[in-house]
């Protein structure tokens, strides 16, 4: 079959190859994929400064955003049959840990997980992929044209999860979140936040007539153009907040965004910076706010099995409640053969997805 694939660690190798044909297991599902999403983790692996090739394999199948559908199933398979429209998920427990064998593989604390299309295995940017079906989640029909869109959501849904965990520290009722970046991330975390009747302020560095701040504005959430004005003094402008999730990709912002708390608010990093980048920063101004503040500034990636049922509920509740509007956050679907236009350019569309020929 055809692979998209690179070699980790060397810069722009991507290219389209043939690779033999995954077997399947009596307990495993075949995956016809259907669609795949584009992301900065996609990019920053075919640069070379991220990644990981399986062990043993000279190259990677990229690919880790993802829906398909079921094409065969094996002898013992019971809970899925062909037809069926799904998601699998990315992170593969290490299987000596603790937080690995009790479900928490996004929390992996020996490092030795793996990850589809990241690290040390293969990823979806192929005609087929097998699976084992505890991996695998089924899209609700009303939901299928979202489905490329569950893996991000499911980051987005860990970050929520666990804010409101590590705010179980006090009584803690938000009113207002800060979403820092007006991508899938950004927009998505918005969406939620909204339906769960929060107030939310979308900060981008787009102006305020870009389809991003349009998407924003048919959710409930205000945009704020950071281009018009610079994020500190936009904090006059903002109520306290509560919660602030920073999705925007570039380090320089995670400074700024740790002064634009509110008292007990509490701010999630969700951007992977693989750069060398650094900075001088007021440090002794922002220790002071936090302490004061009480605030709470944590990292999170990935997501368990939890974060994707909570991340399809969502869908259909953001569905329901501004129908049509994920749907918009994907601006561009190019054939699959034609992946290399958005690796050399990534555009200005907001998400950028890859059709497989049915
Ligand atoms: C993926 C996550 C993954 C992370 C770090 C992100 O782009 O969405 O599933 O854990 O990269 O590898």
């Amino acid at each position: 079959m055809k692979a998209i694939v690179v070699h980790p660690g060397e810069r722009d190798t991507i290219h389209m190859r043939d690779v033999p044909d995954p077997r399947l297991a009596a307990d495993q599902v075949a995956v016809k994929v259907v669609r795949l999403g584009l992301c900065a983790t996609d990019a920053e692996i075919n640069h070379g400064s991220y990644g990981e090739a399986p062990h043993g394999s000279e190259f990677l199948i990229l690919g880790h955003e993802n829906f398909g559908v079921i094409e065969d199933v094996g002898k013992k398979v019971k809970a899925f049959k062909p037809g069926d429209r799904v998601v699998s998920t990315v992170r593969r427990p290490c299987g000596v840990c603790d937080n690995c064998r009790h479900g928490e593989n996004d929390m992996c604390s020996s490092g030795r997980y793996t990850e589809r299309g990241i690290l040390r295995r293969h990823g979806f940017m192929a005609e087929y992929y097998v699976e084992s079906p505890q991996w695998l989640f089924k899209i609700p029909r009303a939901i299928e044209e979202l489905g490329v869109l569950l893996e991000p959501m499911s980051v987005v849904q860990k970050a929520i999860d666990h804010a409101y965990g590590i705010q179980r520290r006090l009584r803690w009722n938000p009113r207002t979140a800060l979403l820092l970046g007006a991508g899938p991330m950004g927009l998505l975390a918005a969406a939620v936040l909204r339906v769960r009747g929060l107030e939310a302020h979308v900060v981008g560095r787009e102006p305020a007539s870009d389809r991003r701040a349009e998407l924003a504005r048919k959710i409930g959430a205000t945009y704020h153009a950071v281009a018009d004005e610079p994020l500190l003094d936009l904090q006059r402008e903002l109520p306290p907040i509560d919660l602030a999730i920073e999705a925007t990709g570039a380090a320089s912002v995670v400074f700024q965004a740790m002064q634009m708390l509110g008292r007990n608010g509490i701010l999630c990093l969700l951007s992977v910076t693989a750069g060398g980048e650094s900075a001088t920063e007021p440090i002794a101004q922002i220790n002071h706010r936090l302490v004061l503040n009480s605030n709470v500034v944590f990292g999170s990636v990935n997501a368990n099995l939890r974060h994707f049922s909570m991340g399809i509920r969502d869908m259909v509740a953001t569905q329901k409640k501004y129908p049509g509007v994920l749907a918009q956050l994907i601006t561009e679907r190019l054939p699959w053969d034609q992946y290399r236009s958005w690796f050399s350019r990534r555009g200005a569309g907001i998400k950028t997805v890859l059709e497989l020929p049915s």
